[in-house]
């Protein structure tokens, strides 16, 4: 779904009319359900989901479930479908349109909420949760870009259930998953079975968000951060924002702990939790209708204490002044709170905070803490399940923690664990990275080798072998196929003296051989462009493609070839005589212009000038040879042949 999206119209009844939102497996459109007459919220599964049938079958069972759900503070699923649009088929779930923003972008925009936010908010989410786990379904992926808050300040939970058809039991770091991990519970990190109480953690970390600005485990990769999420304890959040609540610290930490016994028991119990936070105006219990929170004092100070009254019923002003007792007790409590978080703070000062090394080689977790002020130890190595070997696996103290500057980490470094080579024999390099992947290993030296059985590009065989039992972090050596080995054919070479060179080269050609080089020399025997001599003699087998040097003539010496060169001489005389007929000699001269030889020597007639007198000569003479023309006695002057 790209492009034009006015023009849409799933199953001749959602009108698409803007884009919205892009999350990991699908986009989000506004629309109109013209049944209805009502605005929408429709999300598209995108394409590369819409491929696979065992996903498409989950997120439809699960989208069913979720449009179950009926209650103010979940966002509800109206209707599930399929459309072919485009000659695509899309696969989308209609819900509730929330006009508002998300739990995530409020927080990115204030930083910190206010207790009362913080509680309003957590209470309402908590709500949602209660209805849901009494329906007997988990989120699994409660995060703020999953919560909506609207323009009333309802808080809105959104893809109930669906998140567990993206993150199967046995959790891989994938992308799909790398946007939830910051809010993932510990016993989800470990790929567990997970019950009501992951959801509370993380809406623990939700909160912990809310009250900090920050996320409480954060790293630049996600398995760092699970892996702090199973082993790591958070700062204190209100070491961090001090002006929170000492109850609401403790509440947001209790939904932190490990051990999801040690949580609240219930979202319902959570909730109470929260409510003891508040003052309220009746003494009847919290019913699940949608809270309208008023504030006892109009000022904007931070920790004023709000009252809750349901929404079914009236206020009266006669109960609405009643708390304003309260206020010097809230005075008291944030003036209390501010001088336990200045006594908390201060000793810390000159401390240092412990960085994360899990998961990191140990040269660079050694590196990382000496960087930053700290002393490393290796303190022993210790078989893991869930770390490859070489990674630092445990560290003492745990990150977060304020430390004086040059404190000793100690490291316990990972052997890996056993684990069962796969055969990688048919498998492409992609597919047995992959593969090896899965179980902890990678791909270690490639070569490639000539194969008659095995398709190009496929392994032929793996070092170490197949089953064999390795430690995890293990390199495995792949041979991988070129093909077939091309035959190499026999040729004969050709005589290719004293032919001509182009000639030479088209033979050469036509024996499947190649030119590799070509000499030009003088020959005495060979004629200019002829071929003097080749690498290779005439009547060799050699393989095709073979090359060869040829050596080809330039003709003759340079100083030879001038002197004995023989040129045409024609010569152009105006003879000036009355004699009918007259005698033409020409002497050739020596080096001192004395004549010598007689090169020419005959009798003319009138009759053999043009009509302009002029006396054509045609002889032979060497190239440079000086000469001299006489006629009847008479020099007709010195001339030299070029
Ligand atoms: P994930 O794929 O993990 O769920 P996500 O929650 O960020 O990631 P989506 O659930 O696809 O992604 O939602 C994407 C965006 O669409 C949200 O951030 C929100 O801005 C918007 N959105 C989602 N649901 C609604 C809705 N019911 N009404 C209005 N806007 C919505
Ligand atoms: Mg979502």
């Amino acid at each position: 779904m790209r492009g034009n999206m006015e023009k849409i119209i799933l199953d001749n009844r959602y009108e698409i009319i803007e884009q919205v939102g892009v999350g990991g497996m699908a986009n989000v459109y506004k629309a109109k359900d013209r049944l209805l007459d009502r605005i929408v919220a429709i999300k598209v599964l995108k394409d590369q989901y819409a491929e696979d049938d065992e996903f498409l079958k989950k997120f439809n069972n699960e989208a069913q479930s979720a449009a179950k759900l009926n209650h103010v503070n979940i966002v509800n699923v109206y209707d599930i479908g399929e459309d072919m649009v485009l000659g695509r088929k899309l696969y989308y779930i209609v819900m509730e349109y929330v006009e508002g923003t998300t739990l995530k972008d409020l927080i990115d925009k204030e930083g910190r909420l206010s207790n009362h936010d913080i509680t309003d908010y957590s209470i309402q989410i908590a709500q949602a949760l209660k209805s849901a786990h009494e329906s007997g379904i988990i989120h699994r992926d409660i995060k703020p870009q999953n919560i909506m808050i609207d323009k009333y300040g309802l808080a809105k939970v959104t893809d109930f259930g669906i998140a567990r058809v993206s993150s199967n039991a046995t959790i891989t770091y994938t992308s799909s998953i790398l946007g939830t991990v910051h809010y993932i519970s510990p016993e989800q990190a470990k790929g567990k079975i997970v019950d009501e109480k992951s959801d509370l953690y993380s809406l623990g970390a939700v909160m912990y968000e809310m009250a900090t600005g920050r996320v409480p485990f954060d790293a630049d990769n996600s398995v760092g951060i699970a892996v702090m999420h199973i082993q790591d304890k958070p700062r204190d959040a209100r070491e961090i924002n001090p002006s929170l609540s000492d109850k609401l610290n403790s509440i947001i930490m209790k939904l932190l702990e490990k051990d999801p016994s040690n949580r609240y028991l219930s979202a319902k119990d959570l909730i109470t939790a929260l409510e003891g936070n508040l003052v309220r105006v009746n003494e009847t219990p919290p019913s699940d209708t949608a809270r309208i929170p008023i504030r006892v004092m109009e000022d904007k100070k931070e920790d004023t204490e709000a009252i809750y009254v349901s929404a079914s019923e009236d206020r009266d002003d006669k109960e609405k002044k009643k708390p304003i007792k309260v206020l010097p007790i809230a005075l008291v409590a944030l003036l209390l709170v501010l001088l336990v978080a200045f006594l908390l703070t201060r000793p810390n000062k000159d401390k240092i905070e412990v960085p994360t090394v899990i998961n990191l080689n140990q040269d660079m977790a050694v590196r990382e803490l000496e960087k930053r002020g700290f002393k490393a130890n290796i303190l022993r190595t210790e078989e893991s399940d869930e770390y490859d070997k070489g990674k630092v696996m445990k560290q003492d103290p745990n990150s977060s923690v304020l430390v004086e500057p040059g404190t000793t980490v100690n490291l316990v470094i990972s052997e890996g664990r056993e684990v069962n080579v796969v055969d990688l024999s048919g498998l492409n390099i992609n597919n047995a990275e992959e593969a090896l992947k899965e179980i902890g290993l990678s791909i270690g030296r490639t070569t490639t080798e000539y194969s008659d059985t095995v398709e190009k590009d496929m392994i032929i065989r793996q070092d170490p072998k197949p089953d064999s039992k390795v430690q995890t972090g293990t390199k495995v050596d792949i041979v991988i196929s070129s093909g077939p080995e091309e035959k190499i054919e026999n040729t004969t070479v050709p005589n290719l003296v004293g032919v001509e060179e182009n000639t030479a080269y088209d033979l050469i050609n036509q024996f499947g051989l190649s030119i590799r080089n070509v000499e030009y020399k003088e020959s005495e025997e060979y004629e200019e462009g002829l071929v003097i001599s080749q690498s290779i003699s005439e009547g060799t087998e050699v393989a095709m493609g073979s090359a060869i040097d040829l050596v080809v003539s330039t003709g003759k010496k340079e100083e030879e070839k001038e002197e004995n060169q023989v040129k045409n001489v024609d010569l152009r005389l105006t003879i000036n005589t009355e004699n009918d007929t007259f005698n033409v000699k020409i002497y050739k001269l020596d080096e001192n212009k004395a004549r010598t030889d007689l090169m020419y020597n005959e009798d003319k007639s009138k009759e053999d000038l043009t009509e302009e007198g002029i006396l054509n000569l045609n002889f032979k003479a060497i190239l440079n040879t000086n000469f001299e023309v006489v006629v009847d006695d008479e020099s007709y002057g010195v001339y030299t042949v070029n």
